[in-house]
């Protein structure tokens, strides 16, 4: 007999702090270190290193955005679980905050060079503040 496809997904979305999703959806499309990866039920199974961008999850005429910062995730075909460093929903964005710390990441990376500038740290942070804002910005339905 063939065996049946699933029809959702479980999502999990925790970081060392809190559980940020715990959802059944139909789709979701997360940040991978070598671009997005758009996940559907019946995904084969993977584990990927995230980059700081968007996680993305729709349940029928709903769609949810969070930044994420770093991470991994893995994807089984009725699951997906992420373990980030960070996570918030685009609703939990502090805006100014993201917006600050863009400005003083863009003002260290014009700096590179200065002995007391770390050219990775300054482009991590600045990468995200970036992901926080593009999150920030739309509007989940
Ligand atoms: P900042 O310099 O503003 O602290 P950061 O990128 O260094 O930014 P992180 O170390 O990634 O911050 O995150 C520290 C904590 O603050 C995490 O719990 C994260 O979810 C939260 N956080 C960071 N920036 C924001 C923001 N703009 N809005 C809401 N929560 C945020």
């Amino acid at each position: 007999m063939a065996e049946l496809l699933p029809t959702s997904i479980q999502l999990e979305v925790v970081t060392p702090d809190r559980q940020v999703v715990h959802e059944s959806v139909d789709a979701v499309t997360v940040p991978g270190k070598r671009g997005y990866l758009g996940i559907l039920p019946g995904h084969a199974p993977l584990l990927s290193e995230l980059a700081p961008g968007e996680i993305v999850y729709s349940s029928g005429a709903s769609k949810r955005h969070l930044a994420v910062s770093w991470g991994f995730a893995e994807v089984l075909p009725d699951r997906v679980i992420v373990l980030a460093q960070t996570a918030e929903l685009a609703e939990e964005i502090d805006l100014k905050r993201a917006e600050a710390a863009l400005t003083r990441a863009e003002g260290r990376l014009k700096k590179v060079g200065d002995s007391s500038i770390d050219p990775q740290r300054a482009q991590e942070a600045y990468q995200r503040a970036l992901a926080r804002l593009q999150c920030a910005r739309r509007k989940d339905v």
